[in-house]
């Protein structure tokens, strides 16, 4: 049940055992197999249970499989700016095997809060329609549930 089952790359890898990670947090077991196999995750678990490096792990994964597309290839929303600053610094550190440029773009305000539930519609309007999609979040309010449907299709929900 450890790192080295889950058929990840060799970059990949290398980016978790450099952080020091022995076995995978139950979120972490759970979530990255699916994502691998690239279904739509909405995933409840708390601050501390791993799941940053939960979406990580296979969104490197998938990035590594299809190398071969140009652009933007994948977005991360976070909702607070001291929660993008700390996920890019993580990007930085897990993915520093791989050759993914990554770039940290900040707004001024909290993500899902008045207003800003338009803001995502148009975001999520944008995005291509084909593509893989994963809420992690530690609670599901009725905005998120709102987000969730009409951003993610056929998504499995792992509670924790
Ligand atoms: P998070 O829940 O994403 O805020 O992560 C909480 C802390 O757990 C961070 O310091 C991570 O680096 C650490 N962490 C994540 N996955 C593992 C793991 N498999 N083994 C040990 N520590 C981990």
């Amino acid at each position: 049940g450890g790192f080295q089952s889950m058929g990840l790359s060799h970059v990949v890898f290398k980016g978790v055992m450099k952080k020091g990670y022995k076995l995978p947090t139950p979120i972490q077991r759970k979530t990255i197999p699916i994502i691998v196999d690239g279904r739509d995750v909405v995933a409840m678990a708390r601050t501390g249970s791993g799941k940053t490096a939960a979406f990580l792990i296979p969104m490197f994964e998938k990035l590594k499989a299809h190398s071969s597309q140009s652009g933007a290839r994948a977005l991360i929303l976070s909702p607070t700016r001291e929660l993008a600053v700390q996920t890019h610094k993580f990007v930085k550190e897990l993915g520093r095997f791989t050759d993914l440029k990554t770039a940290l773009v900040l707004g001024g305000d909290r993500l899902f809060e008045m207003g800003f539930h338009e803001q995502l519609q148009e975001i999520i309007r944008r995005l291509p329609s084909s593509r893989q999609t994963m809420l992690f979040s530690a609670t599901l309010p009725k905005l998120l549930v709102e987000f969730a449907r009409a951003g993610l299709t056929d998504p499995i929900l792992i509670r924790l």
